[in-house]
């Protein structure tokens, strides 16, 4: 099916996308990679009367680290970002969640902050900028704003996002001395989106978990994390019993919606088993004991 009639714009400035924003309000869509755009419009599940490209604003598509928090701008593609040095040493959970989100064709469109704005539970990225603290910086003619990245996603495609703003970029905190983390999931192919996902960090001194952060996708209408099962981890060094008991929480909190690819028990035994391999594969790559 293709999309139902609607007038492109393509500003080439931030003003003149805000300018647009301001104008057409709920009737506008900004397009930025179009992977998740494009095609909700040819399934007739968005039907934006302006669609606003800004492909052609300058200054969207640099990563910039500042005292090691990493900023990514709108136009930053998720394979820019997967072959980023900064990225790598600065962002590593950003790094470890790459490999899994699409495909190259698609990740070579798609943005980073794309996957952010559009807000779908079982992308890797709101899971990431979850797990990790990530802000987003929205802009609208009324000035900027930082949106933290636990108020920021609020439903099945719904985030605290206006209509007259666009998220010029997401920044991820300096990576804390000593922390893990990994970006685990079960997809039925590879490069599809995942059936359930987790991003884990976890802060350590020495051996001692001093801060924990476990963030499903595919698991809620949102990213989601669980904090009761997080602080299980804190404090411990993450021993069988532990990591145990957090798994366990993790399928009874948890209420994953069922659908033609997995029903709700299934995917609870997922979560809890993503648990398991989400804690092992973060301690692993630091050799921290588990
Ligand atoms: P667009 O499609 O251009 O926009 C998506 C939405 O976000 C729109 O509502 C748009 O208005 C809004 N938006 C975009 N940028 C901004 C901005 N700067 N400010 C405000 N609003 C904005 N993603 C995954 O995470 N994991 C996967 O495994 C995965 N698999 C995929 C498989 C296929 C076959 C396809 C087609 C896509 C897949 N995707 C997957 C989605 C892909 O990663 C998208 O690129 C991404 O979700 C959105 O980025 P985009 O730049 O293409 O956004």
């Amino acid at each position: 099916m293709k999309a139902p009639p609607f007038i492109y714009h393509r500003p080439d400035t931030l003003d003149g996308v805000l300018a647009l924003l301001a104008e057409h309000g709920d009737d506008a869509k900004i397009l930025a990679g179009g992977q998740s755009l494009i095609p909700l419009m040819a399934l007739r599940m968005g039907r934006p009367a302006h669609v606003v490209d800004i492909g052609a604003v300058p200054d969207l598509a640099g990563i910039d680290v500042d005292d090691g928090a990493v900023t990514l701008g709108a136009l930053v593609r998720h394979e820019q970002a997967k072959r980023s040095d900064v990225v790598t040493r600065h962002a590593p959970l950003v790094a470890a969640a790459m490999p899994h989100v699409a495909h190259r064709a698609i990740r070579t469109q798609g943005t980073v902050v794309g996957s952010i704005a559009h807000g779908d539970p079982a992308a890797e990225m709101p899971a990431v900028a979850l797990a990790t603290g990530a802000t987003m910086t929205a802009a609208s003619t009324e000035g900027t704003r930082v949106i933290e990245a636990d108020e920021f996603f609020r439903g099945y495609l719904d985030t605290a996002l206006r209509a007259d703003e666009i998220l010029t970029g997401v920044t991820f905190p300096a990576w804390p001395a000593g922390a893990t983390g990994s970006v685990v999931e079960v997809a039925r192919r590879h490069g599809d989106y995942a059936l359930v996902g987790l991003a884990t960090r976890l802060d350590l001194d020495g051996d001692t978990v001093t801060d924990a952060a476990l963030a499903f996708f595919g698991a809620a209408s949102t990213a989601v994390r669980v904090p009761t099962a997080e602080q299980v981890l804190v404090g411990s060094t993450l021993g069988d019993d532990t990591i145990a008991e957090a798994s366990r929480i993790v399928a009874a909190e948890l209420d994953p919606p069922g659908d033609i690819h997995g029903s709700t028990s299934y995917r609870k035994h997922l979560a809890a088993v993503l648990t398991r391999r989400g804690i092992r594969e973060a301690t692993q790559q630091i050799g921290a004991p588990a």
